[in-house]
C-alpha cells in the first residue's frame, strides 16, 4: 500500500483546452479575466494576474459570470411579442426580421427629423456603442443608466479628489489619510476597492463606514455608524454645516 506521504495529488489539474482573455462585465470596473474553454464551452473563469485593475483578484459576482452566460433565460435571439402587451408571450425571430421591423419604425422618424428619437438604453454595459449609434442616427437625445448613477458619482469624484471608481480612475489610495464610505454597494467595483482598502489599512489610514449594516467593507472599518436607512442624505449636509460652523472648511 502506498504510504500517504508518497501520494501525489495534483491540486491544479488542467480544466480547459483553451484560455481566452477578456474583461468581466458583471460590474463596471472591467477586471481582467481568463476564461477557460473546453470543447468550445465556458467551464471556468479566473482572475487575470497580469491585469492592472484587479491583479488576479476575482469577486464572487465575477466568477459567477459563467451562470449568466449559461442561464436558460439568457436572450439568444431577438424576441417578438405575439400576445397582448403584458401577457408575456413572445416568439424568437431572425435578426433579418428584427432589423426590418426596427428600420420600419426608425426610418420615417430619421427622414423627418432624427432628433425626434429619444433613446434610453437602460443598464446595457455597452453605452459607448449605443451612444455612437445614436450620434450616427442623428439624435442628441440619448441616455442610459449611468447618467443617474455612476456618471454623477464619477463627476463628483473627479472634481473633488481627482478620480472616482470603475473606469473613471481611482482615489489616491497611497496618500489617503481618512477614507469615509457612505452606503457603498459592495458588489460594485469590488476588486479595486478591496485592493485600495488593503492599501489604506496597511498605510495606517483611518477607515470610517456609514451604512445601516456592518457587512463587508464596514466590517474592517475603524469606525462604523449604523445609520438609519434614508437619513444619510440629511447626515452629510449636517456634517458639512458643522464643519463650516467650526471654521474647518
Ligand atoms: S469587481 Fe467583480 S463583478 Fe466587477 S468587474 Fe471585477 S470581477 Fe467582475
Amino acid at each position: 500500500m502506498t504510504k500517504p506521504e508518497n501520494i501525489q495529488i495534483d491540486t491544479s489539474p488542467p480544466v480547459s483546452d483553451e484560455i481566452r482573455q477578456t474583461t468581466c462585465y458583471m460590474c463596471a470596473c472591467r477586471c481582467g479575466i481568463n476564461v477557460h474553454m473546453k470543447d468550445d464551452q465556458i467551464v471556468y473563469i479566473e482572475g487575470n494576474r497580469d491585469h492592472p485593475v484587479n491583479k488576479g483578484v476575482l469577486c464572487g459576482k465575477g466568477s459567477s459570470g459563467i451562470m449568466q452566460h449559461l442561464a436558460p433565460s439568457r436572450l439568444r435571439n431577438p424576441m417578438k411579442r405575439v400576445g397582448e402587451r403584458g401577457s408575456g408571450e413572445f416568439e424568437e425571430i431572425s435578426w433579418d426580421e428584427a432589423l426590418d421591423i426596427a428600420a420600419g419604425w426608425l426610418g420615417p422618424i430619421r427622414d423627418s427629423d432624427p432628433k425626434k428619437l429619444a433613446l434610453f438604453t437602460g443598464r446595457d454595459q455597452s453605452q459607448s456603442f449605443t451612444g455612437w449609434w445614436a450620434q450616427n442616427y442623428g439624435t442628441p437625445n440619448y441616455a442610459a443608466h449611468g447618467g443617474f448613477c455612476s456618471v454623477n458619482m464619477a463627476a463628483g469624484g473627479i472634481y473633488t479628489m481627482g478620480g472616482a471608481f470603475w473606469e473613471f480612475g481611482q482615489p489616491d489610495w497611497d496618500r489617503t489619510k481618512l477614507f469615509v464610505l457612505f452606503g457603498v454597494a459592495e458588489d460594485h467595483d469590488s476588486n479595486p476597492i478591496k485592493i485600495g482598502l488593503g492599501k489604506v489599512k496597511a498605510n495606517g489610514a483611518k477607515v470610517v463606514g456609514v451604512n445601516p449594516i456592518r457587512s463587508g467593507y464596514n466590517a474592517i472599518a475603524d469606525e462604523w455608524y449604523g445609520i438609519t436607512p434614508g437619513t444619510d442624505g440629511l447626515f452629510i449636509p449636517a456634517l458639512i454645516h458643522e464643519l463650516m460652523r467650526a471654521g474647518k472648511i
